[in-house]
């Protein structure tokens, strides 16, 4: 039903300026329910980091409409406390600590959490004092991913969040997903590996030059995908 739309996505346009503008994003429709994992899927370039900064508020539309809980995602005070967000390049200062950075970015949510036990969930515990210029890029990762779920938001946007993890680290991520999930989280993530979404994902939008080619679940794909080559095979 309406109520349990947590994100509606109506005929949404991207284009990028320039000399020759660009749409990136062209006449998408999709929307996401509450308690949803919904996982976009894509070449490189097919739009997928557009649109997840689109909706969680970060970019504007060119044209279209988006709503988050019922709200534009540019209104900031509405939908920032409700939403958490980890994107592929993180804005930390090379100076600040762990704790320091993570502590900082959750305070942006407006939420409560303890920066402690983030890292440590996410097995950074022994990296707790180091400085963010001092970490591999699997760590900074973990520290993003630390931010975004601060104060466990309603709400959890991913932009490629295994990118980069190694496979203990892959799943202690998805252990923390799961849990979320249970205490009612919707999330919205981009990928590339089609085993994660295949695995944790209850919808899968298939991108393509800006436009979803294809969604639903697995199973749906996959049924899509055999009756195309069923009508294409000679009987
Ligand atoms: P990837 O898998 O590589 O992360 P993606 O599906 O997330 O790709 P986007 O980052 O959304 O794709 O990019 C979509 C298209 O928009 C690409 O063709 C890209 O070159 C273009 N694009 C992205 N950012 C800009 C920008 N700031 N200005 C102009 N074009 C851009």
């Amino acid at each position: 039903t309406g109520t349990d739309t947590v994100v509606a996505v109506n005929d949404l346009t991207c284009t990028y300026g320039g000399r020759t503008p660009f749409d990136a994003v062209k006449n998408l429709t999709f929307s996401v329910q509450r308690g949803e994992l919904y996982a976009l899927l894509g070449t490189n370039g097919a739009g997928k980091t557009t649109t997840l900064e689109t909706v969680e508020g970060h970019r504007s539309a060119s044209s279209g409409t988006v709503t988050v809980f019922g709200d534009s995602p540019t209104d900031r005070p509405a939908v920032r406390p409700r939403i958490g967000i980890m994107l592929q390049e993180s804005g930390f200062a090379a100076d600040l600590t762990v704790l320091e950075s993570v502590r900082l970015a959750g305070s942006l949510s407006g939420r409560q959490d303890d920066a402690l036990r983030l890292v440590e969930l996410l097995d950074l515990g022994t990296k707790k004092d180091t400085r963010m210029a001092q970490l591999s890029g699997g760590e900074k990762r973990r520290v993003d991913f630390c931010s975004a779920i601060w104060g466990s938001p309603e709400l959890l946007f991913l932009d490629e969040p295994t990118t980069g993890l190694d496979p203990a680290a892959r799943d202690r991520l998805w252990d923390v997903v799961a849990d979320l999930r249970a205490n009612g989280a919707t999330i919205i993530l981009t990928t590339h590996y089609l085993e994660e979404a295949q695995k944790y994902a209850d919808r899968i939008g298939l991108m393509h030059r800006g436009t979803l080619t294809r969604e639903g679940t697995l199973q749906q794909l996959v049924a899509g995908e055999a009756s195309r080559i069923s009508c294409i095979a000679p009987s």
